[in-house]
């Protein structure tokens, strides 16, 4: 059987040039011009999602960068002028959030539209893992060629967001957080977003990790420099490849990708891949602060099990000294009644978790503006814990 191909590639710089030089390596090594005009026939419509998750400062651990943006910019430009970007992060403007980051100022450079995804079309699937009703961004259902342009970063619910992940940004402002509610279970929220990624289908991804983001990720982990571009057709195949990279043996060991093994969504096992370029020993790193949540299975009893699951569980936990009062933990909850009260205290109104009602999506730890939410380990926790 074929192998599915994936390119590795090493760019330790945020210089546009030298991105778009790498960038262009790597479309030579899967079959260079003829390859990009199979992929962006003449004129198509061409969507870029880059990760937007919140409105955030140039050059931001969170978001995509905007000169990786700009070198696929110029690629693209070459086969189509129909080219348009959007996201709809999980707070506040998708438009604001591309002006801070500095994603607005290059696609206005180069005549690239902003495409606003608070349109949505109702779509229905068919041959769903477990949803089938959805309503999308109507820009990213329609365009001809989906390219996804992720960020390499941790996911306190997901252990890692990339590929497939960043098509989350499909679904619609505060609306994604009924999807944490309707599918609190990882397992479940895994097939959500391989269904997601069956409606809005990606054509092609660049998963950015020159600097990655590790520890209390998406929005508030650290820096750790990764030195690498992977871009591929398969999403699967490009997420399988990042998380060997950044300490993975197993790529199933992270939820999504083993629901995507589970289901045959699509290449995930090094045996299904191909990776040109770099090789992933010669990259990897050694010392990723990974996010990784005990496996505990017992054969005794589903419910014993279920409760040492619960207890091990980590917990959305404040650092008291970051956080300013602006209840935004509260307002992005997906639970009503909310999991989180705001409390007055002597220096002002903090966040009180009822952890017994919380259904650890971390969408508080996502979106808080400061960084003052981590996810911290029970005792037993972090005696199951396998890492960290
Ligand atoms: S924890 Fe974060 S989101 Fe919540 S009130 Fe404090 S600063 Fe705001
Ligand atoms: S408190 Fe935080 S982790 Fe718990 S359900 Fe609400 S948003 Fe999710």
């Amino acid at each position: 059987m074929e192998k599915t191909k994936v390119v590795l590639l090493r760019c330790n710089d945020y210089n546009v040039d030298i991105i778009e030089r790498k960038l262009r390596e790597g479309f030579s090594l899967l079959g260079g011009d003829e390859y990009l005009r199979k992929l962006i026939p003449v004129n198509c419509k061409v969507l870029l999602k880059p990760n937007l998750l919140r409105i955030s400062e140039p050059g931001s651990l969170t978001v995509t960068h905007f000169t990786v943006f700009e070198a696929i910019v110029r690629i693209v430009k070459e086969y189509t002028n129909d080219i348009a970007f959007g996201d709809s992060p999980g707070y506040g403007d998708g438009l604001k959030a591309a002006r801070r980051c500095g994603i607005l100022e290059v696609a206005e450079r180069y005549g690239v539209k902003y495409a606003d995804f608070s349109e949505t079309v109702h779509v229905v699937l068919d041959e769903a893992l477990i949803c089938k009703s959805w309503d999308v961004a109507k820009v990213a259902f329609d365009a001809d060629v989906v390219i996804t342009l992720p960020r390499l970063k941790t996911h306190a619910l997901t252990y890692f967001t990339g590929a497939v992940k960043n098509q989350f940004g499909c679904i619609p402002g505060m609306s994604k957080k009924t999807w944490h509610a309707r599918m609190p279970e990882v397992e479940n929220f895994s097939k959500m977003l391989l269904d997601l990624n069956s409606v809005v289908k990606t054509s092609f991804s660049i998963l950015e990790g020159i600097i990655a983001m590790e520890g209390n990720g998406p929005s508030n982990g650290t820096p750790h420099r990764m030195d690498t571009l992977i871009m591929g057709e398969s999403i699967t195949a490009v997420d399988s490849t990042a998380v060997r990279l950044i300490g993975y043996e197993d790529p199933t060991e992270t939820p999504v990708l083993k629901v995507a093994k589970e289901h045959n969504y699509g290449p995930v096992m090094p045996s299904e891949i191909e990776v040109l370029g770099e090789t992933i020993e010669s990259m990897k790193a050694t010392n990723f602060k990974l996010c990784r949540i005990a496996k505990f299975t017992t054969n005794v009893s589903p419910i014993l099990t279920n409760l040492i699951k619960k207890l091990a569980s980590p917990n959305p936990a404040l650092t008291e000294e970051k956080c300013i009062g602006c209840g935004r933990c509260r307002e992005v909850c997906p639970e009503e009644p909310k999991v989180i009260t705001m409390v007055k205290k002597a220096a002002g109104n903090r966040p009180v978790w009822n952890l017994n009602k919380c259904i650890r999506c971390f969408c508080c730890q996502e979106l808080c503006p400061e960084g003052a939410i981590v996810t911290r380990y029970t005792k037993l926790g972090k005696l199951l814990r396998l890492e960290r």
